[in-house]
């Protein structure tokens, strides 16, 4: 492990500001995302495009995804949760799409509004609508599975169901899988098990995680992905984050901790940290009052902790 790459995605801008229940200036978004590509973040979900009655958070999503082009070396993602949203996304110029669907059919009927089976088939016409864009501008399509490892209204999900989908959104044409533990119920040796599945089924494609804190499992559980051999997670600065539709829900793991875990063990990520927490303290800043979390940036970093990093990497 120690030295090889390891991707990490910033997701505060659509997972955590879904959570604050007004609307942040899309100034602010951007010197967000501006501040924490400095630090060497490289990829960053942006927005999402669901009804804007619904979400008014995103109602710049279109503008952001412009915005976002500007960026260069960025790898900029937009969520949608059917096909009506990845036209959208499309004519605004995105290029890489996450298309999330659950597990869990309560979880499915709350987020998305249909069963999980009907949202295989709206998966399809997103990566129908993908193949008809000119290949030279054609988005990348990411299938993110929500309550892969447990629903706070189903309880338990059979890891089964969770291969059946991983396996038939790839054989859809998803260019990549994501698992994610939207609640919280995870813990490392089912996401493991889950991950050396999943990856046995879906053969090379690549594979990432998205793990939220919500009950202080989120890096133990990173640990065992990369242990299974995934290279790519999401995370959110502050911890900021939750889901609406899934009671109780809080907190991705926060980024600033999780580029910690990953230096630490002598993984490779391209962030500043200390850059990355100072934009940490400016998240404070441009959101007040909303609740931010992570160990790090209370205790800061260890002594000699640069060194200690250099020296890791020199291995
Ligand atoms: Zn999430």
């Amino acid at each position: 492990m120690s030295g090889s790459l390891v991707k990490v995605r910033e997701v505060g801008l659509r997972d955590g500001l879904q959570m604050v229940e007004h609307f942040v200036p899309t100034e602010v978004k951007l010197a967000w995302l501006r501040e924490e590509a400095d630090a060497g973040v490289a990829s960053f979900e942006i927005t999402s495009f669901v009804s804007k009655s619904r979400m008014p958070q995103f109602a710049d999503a279109e503008y952001m995804v412009d915005a976002a082009s500007g960026f260069s070396g960025l790898e900029t993602t937009v969520l949608t949760l059917n096909a009506r949203g990845a036209q959208r996304a499309i004519e605004a110029g995105a290029n890489r799409l996450v298309f999330v669907l659950s597990a869990s059919g309560a979880h499915s009927r709350g987020n998305a509004g249909r069963e999980t089976d009907a949202a295989l088939q709206e998966f399809a016409s997103v990566v129908q609508l993908a193949r008809d864009v000119d290949p030279q501008r054609r988005p990348r399509i990411e299938a993110g599975i929500a309550t892969a490892f447990g629903c706070t209204m189903e309880g338990s999900i059979d890891p089964g169901r969770v291969r059946q989908l991983a396996t038939r959104l790839a054989e859809l044409g998803a260019d990549e899988i994501m698992l994610a533990d939207t609640v919280g119920y995870a813990q490392p040796r089912q996401v493991g098990q889950l991950f050396a599945q999943v990856r046995g089924d879906i053969g090379a494609l690549p594979l990432g995680g998205h793990f939220h804190d919500t009950r202080g499992l989120a890096l133990a559980n990173v640990v065992a992905a990369l242990d299974a051999g995934v290279t790519k997670f999401d995370a959110s600065l502050g911890g900021l984050g939750g889901c609406p539709f899934a009671p109780g829900a809080s907190g991705n793991v926060a980024m600033e901790d999780l580029v910690y875990l990953l230096q630490a063990m002598g993984c490779e990520t391209g962030i500043d940290l200390q850059a990355l927490l100072a934009v940490r303290k400016r998240l404070s800043d441009w959101l007040p009052g909303v609740p931010l979390y992570g160990a790090l940036a209370t205790a800061g970093l260890p002594r000699h902790f640069n060194k200690t990093q250099t020296a890791a990497l020199a291995h």
